[in-house]
């Protein structure tokens, strides 16, 4: 999996992608992130990237030309060219599904707007998809490109530890994940949930299935949707209240 991110701010992303996780996977050569200044794209004297837009209104719009020279020379580089994503609050809102859906391209393109966002021939033009991070507006599209990148790059094998890090993780298989323990056994008076001391596989397995249908009705009642339940389940969930 190759990721290019295309950005004013190239710096800010190397900074968090150079750390944990991420960073290591990078360093070890699991994951291709690379970070490309839109400005080193620019012609003119005063390397601009954005201008007034037309009909008037607030703020600056990133003009075409650099965006289709930078993502241009991606392509070149690559010999193929990337799936490119635009992040805009005007996006396919991303989770987990869409997360998985992008594991299966060899190179994405990331593209971050800023100022008043990017010339929308551009967006008719080049991307193939916009993505946004949730229905509030940001300065720059820096921290949705690391959301993205940093959710699909912890599925790729070799990244975490084991597979079985993100499988049994909240939305992965559609529901939120159980609630979690460590030692110590007691603290501050509250004791570990006895079943997950007893050593008892299949005891376990159900604490875990049923807490974790207890805390998607009780956070995220729409995930429960479609989910098989059986009596038991249903039974609990009810006794509970959460039904
Ligand atoms: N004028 C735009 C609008 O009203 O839709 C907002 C532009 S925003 C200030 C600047 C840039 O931040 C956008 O081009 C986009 O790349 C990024 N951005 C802001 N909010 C975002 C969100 N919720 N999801 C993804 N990207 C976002």
């Amino acid at each position: 999996m190759k990721i290019d991110i295309m950005t004013l701010f190239p710096e800010m992303c190397e900074r968090v992608l150079d750390e944990s996780i991420i960073g290591r996977a990078r360093r070890n050569g699991i994951i291709s992130v690379e970070c490309h200044n839109i400005r080193d794209y620019t012609v003119d004297k005063h390397r601009h990237v954005d201008d007034m837009p037309y009909g008037g209104g607030q703020g600056m719009l990133m003009k075409p030309e650099p965006l289709a020279a930078c993502f241009e020379a991606i392509a070149a580089a690559r010999g193929t060219r990337p799936f490119l994503i635009y992040l805009s609050p005007k996006g396919r809102v991303f989770d987990q599904r869409i997360a998985r859906s992008l594991l299966t391209r060899e190179n994405i393109c990331l593209l971050c707007g800023h100022y008043e966002g990017i010339d929308q021939r551009f967006i008719d033009s080049m991307v193939d998809m916009e993505l946004s991070v949730g229905d509030y507006v940001l300065t720059g599209g820096e921290l949705p490109a690391l959301i993205v990148t940093d959710a699909v790059c912890r599925m790729i094998p070799g990244v975490l530890a084991e597979d079985a890090c993100f499988e049994e993780e909240s939305h992965y298989a559609g529901l939120l994940e159980h609630p979690q323990y460590t030692r110590p056994p007691v603290w501050n008076g509250m004791r570990v949930p006895e079943e997950l001391l007893s050593g008892h596989h299949a005891r376990i397995a159900q604490w875990k299935r049923l807490r974790s249908l207890e805390q998607t009705a009780m956070y995220r009642p729409d995930l429960l949707e479609g989910e098989e339940l059986t009596g038991k389940e249903l039974a609990y969930l009810r006794e509970k209240g959460l039904l």
